[in-house]
């Protein structure tokens, strides 16, 4: 049976980042930009003064001086006249700088007395003064293609003026659910029916991944509605199944899809929860069918499906990096798999400590509520001791107090 690492890769390798579109700018922050971003011209446009104070020309204040007021310039006002020998503009800051001065004074260093202001020390050249480009020239590039985009980076992209941004395209994401004992939620539950919780968590998780889902309910364990329901999914640009997906007399997912002409990459990954993953391809775009366990289909998509869903999206390191976590306590697990332990994450110090989050059954979905961190155990190795460090895979963004 194929390992962790061999699966993932498999699924990485058989997706592709999706067309690009251009967004408002307003809707642009988490998308990856989709082509480099260069600088229109120089930022500053023009050298302009760092501070609240006076224009002046430093060879007129190499020691303590008067100079006469011949203009007042607040940030946004057009740019004052020549400043002459013995003169000074007073200047807000971000204002740009009069033609005949190379430096300004901060109102604290001066006093103002009348038409004149009093110099009190004496003034290097350039002191005070944000000079043109000095941040940035014309042509040079500011934003990768590839970058994930940020508040810095919206800030950029706005100062170039561009109120569009070409992004990679959100890739949405069909989510069924399988199985003869779900009703919808809000639907009464008779005896033997259990709500469709897959469909809302895998949603979220979706959106998590800055992907959009569509639910497309439930199909039963019954081939007919099933296929019409996976057709329907095999449109959007990738699509998950939840449950039907082991061995039972029932589970006919894979069956289905490959009526339907999905081509299985694999199906079964020596992993604890999540071993029944089936992965396949149609038309380019990624199946992914989900063991329908709660803790199971949530942790197969986390290890699986987003990173897929990153890709498909324009990230460059579609992998979210694993962090290191020294265990408060011993774990044991059996030789033979990759296991995903459910582990609830604090910060002591500055540095991680993992806790288990409880009892690890795959039906004990308790745990994954208190989890918020995944540890990665490698197949063959059983004992993990207190104190040993352990990779973790941070869950959403978070990790907190215990
Ligand atoms: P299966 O993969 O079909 O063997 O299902 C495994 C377990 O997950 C069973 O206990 C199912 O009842 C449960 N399950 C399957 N689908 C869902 C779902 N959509 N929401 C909540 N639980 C589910
Ligand atoms: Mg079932």
């Amino acid at each position: 049976m194929l390992t962790f690492e061999e699966a993932r890769g498999m699924v990485l390798a058989n997706v592709a980042p999706l067309g690009r579109e251009r967004v408002p700018i307003t809707a642009a922050s988490g998308r990856i930009l989709a082509e480099d971003v260069r600088a229109t011209r120089d930022m500053p446009q023009w050298d302009n003064s760092a501070m609240d104070g006076y224009a002046v020309r430093s060879a007129d204040c190499a020691g303590p001086a008067t100079l006469k007021l011949t203009g007042y310039q607040a940030a946004g006002d057009a740019v004052s006249p020549k400043v002459t020998h013995g003169c000074a503009v007073k200047i807000m800051t971000g204002s740009p700088i009069p033609e005949g001065c190379d430096a300004v004074v901060p109102f604290e260093e001066t006093e103002e007395a009348g038409s004149s202001v009093n110099i009190h020390a004496p003034v290097r050249p350039r002191a005070h003064i944000r000079f043109r480009g000095e941040d940035v020239k014309t042509g040079d590039l500011v934003i990768p293609a590839g970058t994930a985009l940020r508040p810095p980076e919206i800030s950029m992209l706005a100062s170039f003026g561009n109120a569009f941004v070409p992004v990679y395209r959100k890739a949405r994401v069909a989510v069924l659910s399988t199985g003869d004992e779900l009703v919808e939620l809000g639907e009464s539950l008779s005896s033997g029916k259990i709500v469709n919780s897959n469909s809302l968590s895998l949603a979220a998780a979706v959106e998590e991944a800055g992907a959009v889902p569509a639910l497309l309910g439930i199909a039963p364990d019954e081939k007919e509605i099933m296929r019409e329901k996976i057709a329907e999914g095999l449109k959007a640009d990738a699509l998950i199944t939840s449950a039907g997906v082991s061995a039972g007399d029932r589970d006919f997912v894979r069956e289905v899809l490959a009526e339907l002409g999905v081509e299985q990459i694999f199906w079964g990954v020596n992993i604890k929860p999540g071993k029944p993953i089936a992965f396949g391809i149609n038309n380019g775009k990624p199946v992914f069918a989900l063991p329908g366990n709660p803790v199971s289909s949530l942790i197969t998509f986390e290890m699986f499906v987003r990173p897929a869903l990153r890709k498909m999206m324009g990230h460059p390191k579609p992998l979210k990096p694993l962090v290191k976590a020294t265990l408060a306590e011993p774990i044991r697990k059996k030789a033979g798999k990759t296991h995903f332990f459910r582990v609830r994450i604090v910060v002591e110090d500055g540095e991680y400590i993992a806790w288990t989050s409880g009892d690890q059954n795959t039906g004990i979905l308790r745990t994954m509520v208190h989890a918020n961190g995944i540890a990665v155990l490698p197949s063959e190795k059983t004992v993990f001791e207190a104190g040993e460090k352990v990779d973790v895979c941070l869950l959403y963004q978070s990790a907190g107090t215990k």
